[in-house]
């Protein structure tokens, strides 16, 4: 077998459950290889249920015990919902599993086993959630190992993932992985296993030492090979040629002076900057850094018009609808009260296909200068006139292909991307090697700091008291669902009731108020509509997965509550954080903790006494061991599979130092190392749309 082989060639997998591996972005052998596990797990002894209580609400737990009768299985809207009940201990403790009625038959009753799941508090009863069952002897075993933990989707399970990577490595025809991208010196120079070793130490691993062994090498071929890419980029992009020149126009100021806020120092600078660049006969390549809440949008408004005002069209992408539609009612605001006559577009997956021709038809003649959209702006289909400004915000959503694919729609246009990832300049500069920085390194005056509280689970009924106060002075509250990080499907069913117990205890308070969900699996439809309603503050109360995380912007929201805050990178949480304090009412932010422990308290703490990104990820990495490495859902930040830019800040500067003198021995790449070097990122290339999740 071969890397290029299709996943059908492994032996157990027919064309029908390849689909599900499609869904996951697998089609070859060589891509189910590189989907690694999201962490893993230690095996804990078992317990027995007496000693559990609604305080180890998210804490999961290993039980054993012995279910007495045949578990039941109904249905819930679109769950299959499988209950029973554990004898354990001297007690019996509740146990559901979502959407997986086979469950059944595999557990016999009378037989004992070892459950193991997450314990569920609701109300003051608990209940085992989405346990994995286990023999007694096989439990002890794995109590040894580092068990892997697959991302899943729908269809996909974890043990079909696991066969068919135990025939990828071990079976008769399996892969011949002993070629190594990377050349031996370097390897050596810079201290790394070979591929063969990392890869099946990733997915099974002997220990912990071995573990971060393989974790580093492919750590480092991640950074290697993305630092070369934009390397590449820059040499295509040929700065000095065809810039367009887009001069500054009275129109801008006319939106300064229209605007009900005068630009912080640290915006103006970064305007001025980038409006000068815009008029230079150099292409302009420039990052805009600054922290959620800086106010980036404005300064990619401005531009655009600078654009429009020079006759040529700009376009401004973004990575979710709803974020999108956001943007362009901000900009047709802006640009009525300012009298500004140019027409946009808005341009996303979900509209019409008459509504998709309209927009296309508008660009293509060139009638309306700005578009902003979702990635459906790089489909094949759209076609503009005179492209000269592209902007990427919330840039790390988007894989460098896509930024790309945009940029080549336009002849040699200038682009701004916009982060709020808080990195420092240093790595900034390897990471966007290809870029200018801009920062805005300092918040608006009229906003209030954010008041913060850290509070144990016993605390939530003063927390929706306090919602319930904020919302009768007029205001609204968002609240963040516990994170499931077993299936998209539980989340959301834990988010719908969630809403409902909310809504039962707000309404005694406040009759009439409106809580409403909002999850991952939602149409893009419905989604718009709960964000559009909360704008619009017929939606007081927002219970939602971090499907908000993204740049949306409510400025009357003042109570972020984050339930299970601990099972969050607390950059995630700074970015959660950022969607309140968006106006100039007192503004708070409610971490709860579900596990009662010194050192997750520790861990939060530093959100309370931080406000700087920057300053919150480095501390959050320094109380974090290595062994923790894994687990902790990433903050989203930059689409890398394993590297974490914080965690992984010096491997990063050795990849960039790699790179860098790769390319001064081999400029061409053409050396055999070289060419196999470009092999290898040109098979990343093309695989890398599969794997953009947006
Ligand atoms: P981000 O940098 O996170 O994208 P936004 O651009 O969404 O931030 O700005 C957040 C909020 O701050 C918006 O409501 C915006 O209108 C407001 N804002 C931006 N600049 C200023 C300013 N100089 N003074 C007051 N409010 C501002
Ligand atoms: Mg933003």
């Amino acid at each position: 077998m071969q890397e290029s082989s299709p996943i059908t060639a492994i032996k157990g997998i027919g064309p029908k459950s390849a689909l599900n591996f499609n869904k996951a972005g697998i089609y070859t052998a060589g891509d189910l290889i590189s989907y690694y596990p999201r962490t893993y797990d230690i095996c804990e002894d078992p317990v027995a249920a007496g000693g559990l209580t609604v305080f180890d609400d998210g804490r999961l737990v290993a039980v054993e015990g012995r279910i007495e009768r045949t578990l039941s299985v109904r249905y819930l809207r679109a769950f299959k919902i499988t209950t029973g009940k554990i004898f354990s201990g001297g007690v019996y403790l509740d146990v559901t599993w979502y959407n997986m009625p086979f469950i059944r038959s595999q557990v016999k009753p009378g037989v004992t086993y070892v459950f193991r799941g997450r314990i569920r508090a609701k109300g003051n009863k608990i209940f085992l959630q989405q346990p994995k069952v286990y023999d007694l002897y096989d439990y002890e075993q794995l109590k040894k190992t580092y068990q892997p933990v697959y991302p899943l989707v729908r269809g996909l399970t974890e043990n079909a993932l696991k066969k068919a990577l135990r025939e990828v490595f071990f079976g008769s025809d399996h892969l011949d992985l002993s070629e190594d991208y990377l050349p031996s010196d370097m390897l050596q120079e810079y201290d790394l296993i070979s591929r063969k070793d990392a890869v099946r130490g990733i997915h099974f691993p002997e220990g912990e030492e071995m573990l971060l062994k393989a974790r580093r090498r492919l750590v480092f071929e991640e950074f290697f090979f993305f630092i070369l890419m934009l390397k590449q980029m820059r040499e295509t992009r040929l700065r000095k040629d065809h810039a367009y020149q887009l001069l500054p126009a009275a129109q801008t100021r006319q939106v300064l002076d229209s605007l009900p806020y005068e630009l912080t120092g640290a915006q103006m600078r970064v305007w001025n900057e980038v409006s000068s660049d815009m008029a230079s006969d150099a292409v302009m390549a420039r990052l805009i850094q600054g922290d959620v809440g800086s106010g980036k949008t404005v300064i990619a408004f401005l531009a655009l018009i600078q654009c429009a005002a020079n006759g040529m069209q700009g376009a401004l992408m973004v990575p979710t609808e709803v974020l999108a539609r956001q943007h362009y009612e901000a900009f047709l605001n802006m640009c009525e009260t300012a009298r500004l006559p140019y027409e946009a577009v808005l341009l996303t997956g979900s509209l019409k296909a008459s509504e998709k021709r309209a927009a296309y038809e508008k660009l293509e003649s060139g009638s309306a200068p700005v578009v902003i959209g979702t990635h459906a702006l790089i489909t094949e289909k759209v076609e503009y006139r005179n492209l000269a400004l592209v902007i990427t915000d919330e840039q790390h959503r988007f894989g460098v292909n896509q930024r790309e694919t945009l940029e080549q729609k336009g002849k040699t246009p200038h682009t701004i991307v916009m982060s709020a990832t808080p990195i420092p300049r240093t790595l900034a500069v390897i990471l966007y090697g290809d870029l200018d920085v801009s920062v805005i390194d300092e918040m608006p005056a009229s906003r209030l700091p954010i008041k913060n509280a850290v509070v144990g689970a016993s605390w939530r009924p003063k927390a929706y008291q306090f919602i319930a106060k904020q919302v009768s002075m007029g205001h609204q509250a968002y609240v963040i669902c516990p994170m499931v990080e077993e299936s998209e499907e539980i989340e959301a069913e834990n988010v719908i009731d969630y809403a409902q117990t909310l809504q039962k205890s707000l309404q005694a308070m406040i009759p009439g108020i409106c809580v409403e969900y909002l999850h991952g699996r939602m149409k893009a439809a419905e989604k718009q509509s709960v964000m559009e309603r909360f704008s619009a503050n017929e939606i007081q109360v927002l219970v939602s997965t971090t499907v908000v995380e993204v740049g949306v912007n409510v400025p009357n929201a003042t109570v972020m509550m984050v339930e299970n805050a601990e099972r969050f990178g607390l950059a995630q949480l700074h970015q959660l954080r950022g969607r309140v304090g968006r106006g100039s009412a007192q503004s708070y932010c409610i971490f709860v903790y579900g596990i009662e422990n010194e050192a997750v308290k520790k861990r939060l703490d530093i959100l309370s006494s931080s406000n700087d990104g920057f300053e919150i990820a480095r501390k959050d990495l320094e109380l974090r061991g290595p062994g923790e490495l894994f687990g902790l859902r990433q903050s989203g930040e930059l689409n890398f599979q394993l590297a974490d830019i914080y965690a992984d800040a010096p491997v990063l500067q050795s990849a960039g130092d790699a790179a860098a003198k790769l390319l001064s021995e081999d400029p061409g790449l053409s050396s055999e190392c070289g060419q196999q070097i470009t092999h290898h990122m040109k098979m990343l290339a093309s695989s890398a749309g599969n794997h953009d999740v947006l």
